[in-house]
């Protein structure tokens, strides 16, 4: 098999599973009861806060674990939104945000928000300016991802953090870290970010484990979910303590040698795209600057077709969230790129496991694709 879609998901490293299997077995006590084993994981999930917080600069009580990146997101805008509902109704985001962000402000604007949605330029990008400029009185809340999980595209979060302070605007700032969590600078405590939200399953960890940062000026943060007042009262419901241990070790391996393991899925990634452009109407689409997504269109050529073909012979691409059902994608269509170019976007993804074996392997079969298809007019 060849793995190119490490912006779904990663493999997970032996030793992640084996932690995972021994708290599961051994160390399965609640973190609430008052015996020993009880306080074992209460102290197990304290050092693997701290594991993670770690990563992104910050003390553990900054950090809360969720249920996943999906969560972090619901829950940081509906805090946010509670946390200023003196200041206003209105909200700024991106047309490109992932539909954990963009869903629940959907729904919030059928409760009376105003979301304004900036777009990006055809490469992906987004300026702070723009956020400066569709800054009001009654912002209560701007949410902007830090990296793109379609186009790869890097946003100006820490500029943006700066800008809201200097104008001294009373929103707070949410990010979606998810993608940009140990694949670019991410530090929302000197930046001045109030919430970003994380996911393990991104770096080796497990799926159905996440985190919410929160920033410790913040007090009295509303919960989403309200029940037996774990996590400092912020999120109850009892700590996925074997989740919690393997984002913890996820974490710690990914960081061994970080800067060497990202330097590689970079050089993997200007291999990747060097290659695929030899192939005749092959396109970038954007030029974003993460290391590890590189988005591409073969024009005429539909990427569900693609992906499935590819997929058959055990090469896993993605159409990103890029193609639903032969539509292309609201980050795609928010481009405004020509139809056919829209219609065979991919998406491809690397990690540190990635060899130029994988990458071969993709090119062999997009030109083979290429030549048993005929392209769409
Ligand atoms: N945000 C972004 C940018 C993502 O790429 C994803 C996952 O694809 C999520 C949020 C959701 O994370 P989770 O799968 O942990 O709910």
């Amino acid at each position: 098999m060849h793995y190119l879609d490490h912006a779904a998901t990663t493999p997970i490293p032996r030793a992640v599973a084996d932690r995972m299997y021994e708290v599961l077995t051994g160390q399965f006590g609640n973190p609430s009861a008052q015996y020993p084993l009880g306080r074992q994981a209460a102290t197990l999930t304290e050092e693997c806060r701290s594991t993670v917080a770690a990563a992104i600069g910050c003390k553990g009580d900054s950090l809360v674990f969720t249920s996943c990146g999906t969560e972090s997101n619901n829950w940081a805008i509906r805090s946010a939104l509670w946390h200023g509902r003196h200041t206003g109704k209105h909200i700024i985001t991106t047309a490109v945000e992932h539909s954990a962000v963009l869903e629940p402000l959907k729904a919030l604007a059928q409760e009376g928000y105003e979301v304004t949605y900036l777009k990006p330029d055809s490469r992906g990008n987004i300026t702070a300016g723009q956020v400066f400029d569709a800054l009001r009185d009654d912002t209560a809340l701007v949410s902007v991802m830090l990296v793109n999980n379609e186009t790869g595209c890097v946003f100006p979060v820490e500029e943006i953090a700066r800008g809201l302070r200097q104008r001294k605007s009373r929103a707070l700032l949410h990010c979606d870290a998810v993608q940009g969590f140990l694949k670019v600078p991410c530090a929302p405590n000197p930046w001045g970010v109030d919430l970003m939200s994380f996911s393990a399953h991104k770096v080796g960890g497990p799926k159905g484990i996440g985190a919410l940062y929160v920033n410790p000026s913040l007090r009295n943060l509303r919960p989403l979910l309200f029940g037996g007042g774990q996590e400092r009262g912020l999120r109850s419901g009892t700590e996925a303590t074997a989740q919690i241990a393997g984002f913890a070790k996820a974490v710690e391996l990914r960081r061994e040698n970080l800067s060497e393991k990202l330097a590689h899925v970079d050089a993997i990634k200007a291999c990747c795209l060097e290659k695929l452009l030899t192939i005749p109407g092959m396109e970038a689409v954007s030029d974003g600057a993460a290391p590890h997504i590189l988005c591409m269109s073969l024009p005429g050529y539909p990427s569900a077709n693609i992906v499935t073909d590819l997929g058959e012979q055990g090469i896993c691409i993605s159409a990103g969230s890029a193609c639903h059902k032969g539509k292309a994608s609201h980050v795609i269509t928010a481009m405004g790129l020509p139809k056919r170019t829209a219609a065979g976007v991919i998406r491809i993804s690397f990690g540190p496991e990635t060899t130029e074996a994988d990458i071969d392997a993709l090119y062999e079969a997009l030109k083979a694709h290429q030549a048993n298809r005929f392209p769409m007019l």
